[in-house]
């Protein structure tokens, strides 16, 4: 018999995928978790009924999180990940020989430790020496934080449960505050065909916040839509101006010197939502 897992991005779309396995299913403290083995992207993260990460398509996710900030700061000490519980952007994070330290702030325990016993490939950092693992709320971590951090990544989940105030106003300013003087936060911003209102409101709050903000976009095959957005504010270092011909070559699969111009060439429709 063939099984498929369905996950309803909309009330009307979904992504159906053809299974092969399930490893594992629980009801953690903070959401329904499941680990399964997909035909076509391998092993799949499920959080409440929506992917989070799968063994295929997880490079550009990561890599686009992180290298695009840490290349636009020109000397990345610090950073922290809020969320993140795979570890993916930690491993994309210790790439550059700057970070001296890489803080992964997750709120739920078991994230970690189904993603650490299933996802190696994606976990394999996180007992790195340079990485602190905290299991806290990330909301609470930045308050009490100040002028810590070079970059802050904000890889959460969608907004609900424990992750609606990751999307709020409030919360944008404690990370403002928890970053050095020149420091840089990204955010993951959803899908740009759904999720509109979403990026026009964090592009709003952000812009209120930090003198930079901008929005960069990528493909990302599992996520609704297949084409997903980053909010970026910065206090000092523009995106725009990096110069690219100081990229070194990192062992990455999407990012590239090139890319990190490209990303923020907007389609026109997307640009209409940033205005
Ligand atoms: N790449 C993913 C995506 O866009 O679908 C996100 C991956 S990561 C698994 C998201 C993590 O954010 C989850 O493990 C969730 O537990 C965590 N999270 C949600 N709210 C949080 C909060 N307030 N503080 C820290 N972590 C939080």
């Amino acid at each position: 018999m063939e099984l498929w897992y369905t996950e309803f991005q909309t009330p009307n779309v979904g992504i159906t995928c053809k299974t092969k396995k399930t490893y594992h299913t629980e009801k953690t403290e903070f959401q329904d978790l499941a680990l399964i083995e997909t035909e076509q992207f391998g092993r799949m993260l499920v959080l409440d009924g929506t992917v989070q990460t799968t063994i295929e398509d997880e490079f550009v996710y990561h890599e686009m999180i992180s290298h695009v900030p840490l290349f636009t700061h020109q000397n990345p000490k610090k950073v922290l990940v809020i969320g993140g519980g795979d570890g993916g952007a930690i491993r994309e994070i210790i790439k550059h020989p700057s970070v001296e330290k890489a803080v992964l702030c997750e709120i739920d325990r078991r994230v970690i430790e189904v993603s650490k016993e299933y996802l190696p490939e994606i976990s394999c950092a996180l007992n790195d020496k340079k990485v602190e693992v905290l299991v806290a709320d990330g909301i609470k971590y930045v308050k009490e934080n100040k002028g810590e951090f070079d970059v802050i990544l904000v890889d959460s989940t969608d907004p609900v449960g424990p992750a609606v105030g990751l999307f709020a106003v409030d919360f944008y300013r404690s990370i403002y505050e928890a970053l050095k003087e020149d420091g840089i936060f990204v955010a993951q911003t959803e899908s740009p065909f759904f999720h509109k209102d979403l990026i026009k409101s964090v592009y709003r709050d952000v812009s209120s916040i930090f003198p930079i903000t901008r929005l960069y976009t990528c493909a990302i095959p599992t996520y609704p839509s297949g084409y997903w957005s980053f909010t970026m504010g910065s206090k000092k270092y523009d995106p725009l101006e990096t110069d690219i011909s100081k990229i070194p070559d990192l062992d990455t699969k999407y990012y590239c010197p090139q890319i990190h111009k490209a990303v923020f060439a907007l389609p026109k429709f997307v640009a209409d939502l940033v205005k």
